[in-house]
């Protein structure tokens, strides 16, 4: 017996945590329909098709394909019979754009050091990681050991506890086995203080604590915890689904058609009235009756603006007082040519790291001297440019809220053109054949993200697990959340995970 048979829920927003949710629901018997406000689906994961450029508009990493099998598997599917993957070696490249710290002993990259800067490749292989490690610093090599040990049991431990679980006590996160371990290590203490545990060169630092990008974080205000990030980097690899992360949105898509869930984009939801039972979902030219709603859209969003107020379940002191996770300055380029400079994924780090962050974090503005990651899909997939083209996208993380007027986009697309060709050889200013961009006002636009946050909430201390959103609404019985705002949190594996957590909720309570 389907626990959801005969039970209709609608889903509103097709981002990973809402793809998943429906996946999850139908195969528990309900009629899902999904109700997207975009053209297409698969939410901050859309796509850009320009003039044969194909760009994935946000997420381009793939990684922990440990949680995809799991989701497909969960369907007596794998991610193969969707799309194909391919591990990257190099996972990625680094320029460091200054000369801080010791200059390496060695090479062991066998890449020569830039007059402006040094360069690294972080290759698959974790011995010979090892040995990159120990040419920036003495003894680093067996600290990278050490540390990914540790990571990949901190991994371990989380995924098993709290991951894959709704932890709504404290007590359960910080569980001694979880909080500390290793010679009574914290891992509620930060990422830096952890980080400066094992290594002094500044940019091995920085290699350590780039992941936290991905967490919408700095290294002094995410939990320790996070350094399960480098087991996911170093030990589980960096992957590419091919035709890029919209393939894996698609394949979700169809196994969803599969599954019998209809979808239906270019439907912004307007309202959300009634409860478990009795729901009126109203979009611009719709009307839907379900049982059950889901948003997958942005927290704020639905209960500001879709919920009338006194069904929201967090205040507008709320959202203020909240750490959101930064926008982004993104420019999808179609360039003539191929671009031997850089990698699949490539990163570029400022000296001056905490500045970076100060600028993001602390005290908003356009970054003086950018961190930034850049994107050529194209070594990998010659699907994505015409012939003799390359397609990359640069991503500059900003604050969010940011003023981003023409003008200032304007100007900072330059600097950014002219970072990338001073620090990284890559001149593409004479060759850009296609060029868009999208910063804060496209994430407000596009998606309803509350202060144009490309992410959402920050993972601070106090943003992680038992104090993100709840899933369930605290206020409409029968509405539910999912999503990076949602625990696990930010991440295409961590919202796939969202919505295993969501739809187990919902059975659960159906079966009360
Ligand atoms: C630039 C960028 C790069 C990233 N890089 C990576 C990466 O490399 N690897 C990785 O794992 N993660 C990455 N991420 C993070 C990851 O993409 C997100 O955490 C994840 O995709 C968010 O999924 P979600 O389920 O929260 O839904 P979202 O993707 O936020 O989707 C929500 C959906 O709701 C819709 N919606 C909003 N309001 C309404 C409404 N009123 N009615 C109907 N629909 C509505 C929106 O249009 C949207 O489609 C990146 C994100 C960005 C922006």
């Amino acid at each position: 017996m389907q626990p959801l048979a005969g039970e209709s829920a609608v889903v509103v927003g097709s981002g990973f945590g809402g793809l998943s949710t429906a996946c999850y629901l139908a195969d528990a018997g309900a009629d899902v329909t999904v109700l997207e406000k975009n053209d297409q689906l698969g939410g901050r994961a859309s796509r850009l098709e320009v003039d044969g450029f194909t760009f994935d508009m946000g997420p381009s990493w793939y990684l922990m394909p440990d949680v995809f099998e799991r989701f497909f598997g969960h369907f007596d599917r794998s991610p193969g019979d969707y799309y194909d993957l391919e591990r990257l070696d190099p996972h990625y490249r680094v320029f460091f754009k200054g000369n801080e710290g010791p200059r390496p002993s060695r090479r062991a990259s066998g890449l020569q050091p830039r007059a402006d800067g040094d360069r690294v490749d972080i290759p698959a292989d974790k011995e010979a990681s090892k040995r990159i490690f120990e040419s920036y610093e003495e003894g680093a090599g067996e600290a990278l050991e050490a540390y990914l040990d540790e990571a990949e049991y901190t991994y371990d431990v989380g995924m098993e506890n709290f991951v894959y679980e709704d932890r709504s006590r404290f007590r359960d996160f910080v569980d001694p086995s979880l909080a500390t371990h290793a010679d009574g290590l914290s891992l509620v203490g930060t990422m830096q203080d952890h980080v400066e545990r094992y290594f002094d060169h500044p940019k091995l630092q920085q290699i350590m604590q780039y992941t936290l990008v991905f967490l919408g974080g700095s290294p002094t205000n995410t939990p320790a915890l996070y350094n399960l990030m480098s087991h996911v980097d170093f030990n589980l690899g960096v992957w590419y689904p091919d035709g890029g992360i919209g393939s894996v949105v698609d394949g979700i898509v169809e196994m969803g058609e599969e599954l019998g869930v209809t979808y239906r984009t270019g439907q912004p939801v307007t309202g959300i009235k009634g409860r478990r039972g009795g729901f009126l979902v109203e979009t611009e030219s719709e009307k839907h009756l379900a049982d059950l709603v889901v948003s997958n859209a942005d927290y704020a969003h639905t209960e500001q603006e879709l919920l009338p107020p006194e069904k929201r379940g967090y205040d507008a002191d709320y959202w203020e007082s909240r750490t959101y996770a930064p926008s982004a300055f993104l420019l999808y380029l179609g360039v003539e040519g191929d671009v031997p400079e850089l990698a699949h994924h490539t990163l570029v780090f400022p000296p001056d790291w905490q500045g970076h962050f100060d600028q993001v974090f602390e005290d908003p503005g356009w970054p003086d001297d950018p961190a930034y990651y850049l994107c050529v899909p194209s070594k990998t997939d010659d699907g994505v440019a015409p012939t003799g083209h390359s397609a990359l996208f640069a991503l500059v993380p900003i604050a969010p809220g940011l003023d981003d007027s023409p003008e200032t986009r304007e100007q900072y697309r330059d600097v950014v053109l002219e970072d990338i060709a001073e620090h990284t050889g890559a001149d593409l200013r004479d060759r850009i054949v296609v060029e868009e961009r999208f910063s804060v006002s496209e994430f407000g636009e596009r998606y309803n993200s509350t202060e144009g946050t490309a992410l959402g909430m920050a993972h601070t201390l106090g943003q992680t697990a038992a104090f993100r959103p709840s899933h369930r609404s605290k206020e409409v019985d029968g509405l539910y959340f999912t999503g990076s705002y949602t625990t696990p949190g930010i991440g295409v594996p961590m919202c796939i995970i969202s919505g295993d957590v969501t739809a187990e909720m919902v059975i659960d309570d159906a079966e009360e």
